[in-house]
């Protein structure tokens, strides 16, 4: 008798440039780059500002707050490590502050989910040091 093992989930490694999204995402906080000269997000984190070119950059937490723009259920198997999780959801965010972020929509039956419906970031552990925001139903 043999013992099958799950494959291991695929898991972003952080680099240099976007360490402090994931390193935030495991405290439980939805960072993104902030361009320090207009104002503007930025995701994915880059260099320079798309509004106004400036290289002058933070990081600053966002809302979490958002709304659900477009979303897909995926019914065929891409992964092994996904084979049980099918049919799943891979929904494209809006966040309150403009950036639009793909990730999955968790707390929710694929059925009840709906373009426009208010969202709130949570965030699931994917590996010891890495964790990704998915967002769930806002609680009114
Ligand atoms: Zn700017």
């Amino acid at each position: 008798m043999t013992t099958q093992t799950e494959p291991a989930r695929p898991a972003p490694v952080p680099d240099e440039v976007s360490a402090p999204y994931f390193e935030g995402a495991r405290d439980g906080k939805l960072m993104l780059m902030r361009c320090l000269a207009c104002g503007a997000w930025r995701f994915p984190a880059r260099d320079r500002c798309d509004r106004c070119w400036s290289t002058e950059t933070e990081w600053a937490q966002a809302s979490g707050e958002g709304t659900l723009f477009s979303f897909v259920l995926m019914h065929q198997v891409y992964h092994p490590a996904f084979a049980r999780e099918v049919p799943y959801n891979v929904a494209v965010v809006e966040l309150a502050e403009g950036i639009r972020l793909t990730t999955n929509i968790v707390d929710c039956p694929n059925e009840a989910i709906h373009i426009g419906m208010p969202v709130q970031a949570v965030f699931e552990p994917v590996s010891d040091t890495v964790a990704l925001p998915k967002f769930r139903p806002a609680r009114g």
